[in-house]
């Protein structure tokens, strides 16, 4: 199967398809003995279809004609069971195919978010949100629907096609070699027909993709939008691209009635053409009426299967463009390696080091080069240095967003590479100048990092957060929602937020990274001071341009052209790196 795809899609590079479909094959296979299911009630399903036209055709010329009660009740009879079954069969079969077809997607869905949730903010900095948003939906969505819709409804067609053709042929074999001259034209007509179909929906896609990059992209800047006046520009762009989706849509639409409306005036031409030869046979009396009305009958049941099957071409082509996107993805390699034997972090204070530590982003300038440092645990830290010298790098390296090209990293002894990220970033937690904050409670959010936290502990840090006022003002308090992204909130007000969600943490280095700088003076010295009392002991670095923040601190760095300078208070800092 997998060989078969794979000759018969067009693709520059099989043996990556190949590794794509295999991926594929990964979630089809566990779902084996539901698919097996499927495929029996599908069978059923098609084999009762196929026989109401002969049932139909008994009841016609064994009951009607032949004026035999018994035959007329038995075939009634038959025609209620067989509707029943159908029925039943249908309704079974729509939900176990939705429920398979579900988890496939979700599978598939929830391996690629995994996988993203993996990779490192330089992956993020480059790519749209949209245009993740689009494959994570629409391509994983094509997928699946090759993976199951379209595989069923070409095994079905398959089946109706076969059965409907035999049963032609059982009926009158001269007449059905009308079928000889219908499903070639068909094929041809079709096949031509697809190609302009298919590009004309994919150029919906875009214009709708077009629709939705306009909202993600204009609906958050709103307010900005409003402030210079530009409501009116936006409004007549919306509308452009709505006349332009609008236009490409009646096209498709125009598109595809020709497709189908040929087929189905050939095919009521032919139906014409076996009702007058079929007609001139009954009346002679060669033929019976019954058999006539569900030969017409089944040659209509030959075409649709025709069109579905031709169909599929079209969806394994378009499944192995999404393939392509989403694999694109898969491939994206995290910027970290993870260690196969990982090393726990040890229960102590925070003692930070550099050995001659050197990083930079691909295709720029060296951020950091050959720093060695040594940050004794329990220090208050003042790093500073002017805008886009790296210090926020520097605390990704800190976090394991990345690792270093040159050097090493250690925390309380471990080199940072050998132990789990996940442990690492509960150690380190960063309070940065974008805050996050999502759906969900003011006390939710405090909790984000810490799920477990019980309501008082959140109410504590909320308080030495210097949250009480606000809380005070909420009319729930701490369960008072917040709307998407906070948006009732003041910019002080979430730093203060994320300084709780911090606080609460309990990491043992505590990262401000311009984290109050949105606060007035005095508050930002309260939250200082119950930051001093509360990670005495425990290491603090604090990032700013005010002066007044970086006050008191025990040691002083300052980046600059990639080298870390040391001015200090503290003799142990002092001594250490003199030493170190
Ligand atoms: P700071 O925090 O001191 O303002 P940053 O650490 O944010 O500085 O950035 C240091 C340098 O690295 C800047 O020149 C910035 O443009 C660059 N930089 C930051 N992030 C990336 C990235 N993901 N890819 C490429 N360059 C980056």
């Amino acid at each position: 199967m997998l060989k078969w795809l794979v000759r018969t899609v067009h693709t520059d590079d099989p043996r990556a398809l190949e590794a794509a479909l295999r991926w594929l094959y990964g979630f089809v296979r566990p779902q084996r003995s539901a698919i097996g299911l499927v495929m029996a009630l599908s069978l059923c399903a098609s084999l009762l279809v196929l026989a109401q036209p002969w049932l139909t055709k008994t009841l016609i010329d064994e009951g009607l004609l032949a004026k035999d009660y018994g035959t007329l009740l038995q075939t009634a009879l038959l025609m209620i069971a067989a509707g029943l079954l159908g029925t039943l069969l249908a309704g079974v079969n729509r939900y176990l195919h939705t429920r398979l077809s579900g988890r496939i997607l979700f599978d598939l869905r929830d391996d690629l978010y995994r996988h993203l949730q993996t990779l490192s903010p330089a992956f993020y900095g480059q790519r749209r949100i949209g245009d993740l948003m689009s494959r994570l939906d629409g391509d994983v969505a094509q997928i699946q629907r090759f993976a199951v819709d379209s595989l069923f409804s070409a095994l079905s067609s398959l089946l109706g096609l076969v059965g409907a053709v035999a049963l032609l042929f059982a009926l009158s074999w001269q007449l059905a070699l009308i079928l000889a001259l219908l499903v070639p034209l068909e094929v041809l007509w079709l096949s031509w027909m697809r190609r302009k179909v298919e590009r004309r929906s994919r150029i919906l896609r875009e214009r709708s993709a077009d629709l939705s990059s306009f909202l993600v992209e204009t609906l958050p800047a709103m307010k900005f939008i409003q402030s210079v006046g530009q409501e009116r520009r936006e409004a007549g762009r919306l509308q452009g691209l709505g006349d332009r989706y609008l236009g490409d849509l009646l096209k498709l639409q125009l598109t595809e009635f020709v497709t189908q409306a040929v087929p189905g005036t050939l095919t009521s031409w032919s139906r014409a053409g076996a009702f007058l030869i079929g007609g001139y046979w009954v009346i002679e009396g060669q033929w019976q009426l019954g058999a006539l009305i569900a030969f017409s009958t089944y040659l209509g049941m030959a075409v649709g299967p025709v069109q579905s099957l031709l169909g599929l071409y079209v969806a394994v082509q378009r499944m192995t463009v999404s393939l392509g996107r989403v694999m694109e993805l898969r491939r994206e390699q995290p910027e970290i390696r993870l260690a196969e034997r990982r090393l726990p972090l040890p229960d102590s204070g925070g003692r930070i080091e550099l050995q001659a530590v050197g990083f930079g982003y691909a295709g720029r300038e060296p951020v950091l080069a050959d720093v060695s440092l040594v940050i004794p645990a329990g220090l208050k830290v003042a790093l500073s240095g002017p805008s886009g010298v790296g210090k926020s790098t520097l605390i990704d390296l800190l976090q394991r967003h990345y690792d270093p090209q040159q050097g090493v990293l250690l925390l309380d002894g471990v080199d940072l590479r050998q132990c789990d990220p996940a442990e690492l970033r509960r150690r380190v937690a960063v309070v940065s100048q974008e805050i996050v904050l999502f759906r969900g409670s003011l006390a939710d959010n405090i909790r984000y990092a810490s799920p477990d936290a019980d309501p008082q502990a959140v109410r504590r840090a909320a308080e030495q957060a210097q949250l009480g006022e606000l809380i005070g003002q909420l009319p729930q308090g701490l369960d008072t929602p917040l709307g998407e992204r906070g948006g009732q909130l003041s910019g002080g007000q979430k730093q203060r937020i994320a300084i709780a969600r911090a606080l609460l943490q309990q990491p043992t280095v505590l990262v401000l990274d311009e984290a109050t700088s949105a606060v007035d003076e005095a508050t930002e010295r309260e939250i200082i001071a119950a930051v001093d009392r509360l990670f005495a002991g425990r290491t603090r670095i604090l990032i700013s341009h005010r002066l007044s923040t970086l006050a008191d601190a025990d040691l002083y760095l300052r980046l600059n052209r990639g080298t870390l300078s040391v001015e200090s208070k503290s003799e142990t800092a002092i001594e250490e790196n003199l030493n170190g």
